[in-house]
């Protein structure tokens, strides 16, 4: 800890510097002061950003991602094309029989795949049948009970004493495919969204752009957008951080501006002018090269999936989209949290309450021990006054007795002086004799 003395010297001879703590999600401004020195020689922390780099490339990385919408519109084609290599076998290998029992399946393909060394295990989850049905209404909660599933998997393995292997199977981006028709939405693109929007990042994509041209893709775009907006449907949206540099900023911002990404799939590749091999489609006007921005988003939606936003999307599914299914979930149960256990405690306010507690408990005592005080003067009162009472009737009683004698005596008297004799039974019903 400096002193106000140091703390002037270090000034001068150092910079100092508020710490920021970066979060992928979160900045914190951290209000101590911090000092930036210039080493005498290297200790070797510089290293560390390589440290992590060694590691993720030795663990290697997992991803999963679900595609919907209806069948044809391409779905497989662009994971092929996103990945470069063949997820999906070719169509006329693959089962044609489908969906034969009227609801949408969920079907998984995972595969390790390998670039300069660094390892990425995709996982695939497709969702045939998909909008394909006369009756579309609850095509949605098959895929929304398949992402549910997949928290409740990992809630379970996170309640487990040994979490040492936690498998995480959680999707963590669903590209919603969007028929090129330049209307608007449809209502079975709408309902998935407003279902599923709170469950998994949602990225639209409109299918095929190629089918479409420049002018219509543009007005598209915007349609979709506002039905979107309209029903408060939240798509997948990169954070921005604050303390990002500028360059990364505009490149966000340009991935950003082309959602929902038009796209075009394609695996197969044309040799041009050069003797260059450029995948796209081939039209008789034309080629139309899926990986020129030119043409359409392909280039920007893989940028934002692979290379700049894949750790956020699963960053976000985990802090944001899980945690929130987690505490659903366990509020559902009937599981509370103590706030109070985890509240951040301020000292002063401490004892504030403290004080306050206090002497709220000694207004509560002064108050009993009054009343109990009153209850027992009250008593108190109550039995003297029953004890006069009673000593008032007493005193009557008595009183009214020696009338009595007072006036027998004086009847006796009477009696004696005039010369009448006294029945000797009267004077001993009376209870007094005298003795002459
Ligand atoms: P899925 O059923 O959604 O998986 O669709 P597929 O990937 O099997 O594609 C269905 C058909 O559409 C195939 O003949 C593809 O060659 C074709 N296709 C795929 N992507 C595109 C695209 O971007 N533009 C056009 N015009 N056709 C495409």
């Amino acid at each position: 800890m400096l002193n106000g003395k140091h703390m002037i010297q270090s000034k001068k001879n150092m910079d100092i510097n508020y710490l920021f703590i970066r979060s992928r999600s979160t900045h914190y401004t951290i209000s101590q002061w911090m000092i930036r020195k210039k080493l005498q020689g290297y200790v070797g922390f510089a290293n560390l950003p390589n440290q992590v780099h060694r590691k993720s490339v030795k663990t290697g990385f997992q991803f999963t991602c679900m595609v919907v919408g209806e069948s044809g519109l391409g779905k497989s084609t662009l994971v092929n094309t996103l990945f470069n290599t063949q997820l999906y076998p070719p169509k006329e290998n693959r089962d044609i029989a489908k969906h034969a029992s009227q609801t949408v399946e969920i079907k998984s393909i995972t595969a390790d795949i390998e670039e300069n060394g660094v390892k990425l295990k995709l996982t695939v989850v497709d969702t045939p049948g998909f909008g394909d049905f006369v009756n579309n209404e609850e095509s949605w909660k098959p895929i929304l009970d398949d992402i549910e599933s997949r928290c409740d998997a990992y809630l379970e393995q996170e309640n487990r004493v040994n979490r040492r292997r936690m498998n995480d199977n959680r999707i963590h981006a669903c590209l919603y495919f969007i028929a090129p028709t330049g209307h608007a939405l449809k209502p079975v693109d709408i309902e998935f969204m407003r279902r599923l929007h709170t469950r998994v990042n949602l990225i639209p994509i409109i299918a095929k752009a190629d089918t479409m041209t420049h002018e219509e893709v543009v007005v598209f775009k915007e349609r979709i957008l506002a039905d979107i907006h309209y029903h408060q449907i939240q798509i997948y949206q990169a954070p921005v951080y604050e303390y990002d540099d500028q360059e990364t900023i505009a490149e966000n911002t340009e991935i950003m501006s082309k959602i929902p990404f038009a796209v075009v799939g394609s695996d197969k590749e044309f040799e041009i002018e050069g003797g260059r091999r450029i995948r796209g489609r081939m039209y008789p006007w034309g080629l139309i090269e899926v990986d020129n921005e030119d043409h359409c988003d392909f280039v920007k939606l893989r940028q934002m999936l692979i290379r700049t936003h894949m750790e956020e999307l699963k960053e976000y599914t985990n802090d944001v989209l899980y945690e929130n299914y987690r505490t659903e979930k366990l509020t559902v149960m009937g599981i509370q949290q103590d706030s109070s256990v985890f509240k951040e405690v301020n000292p002063t306010q401490k004892m504030e309450d403290e004080r306050i507690a206090h002497e709220q408990k000694l207004t509560k005592m002064e108050s009993e021990m009054r009343a109990v005080f009153q209850a027992k003067v009250t008593e108190k009162e109550a039995k003297l006054k029953q004890s006069e009472a009673e000593l008032y009737a007493r005193h009557k009683e008595m009183k009214d007795a020696l009338d009595k004698q007072r006036s027998d005596l004086e009847e006796r008297k009477r009696r004696l002086e005039s010369g009448r004799p006294m029945t000797p039974e009267k004077s001993k019903k009376k209870g007094f004799s005298f003795n002459k």
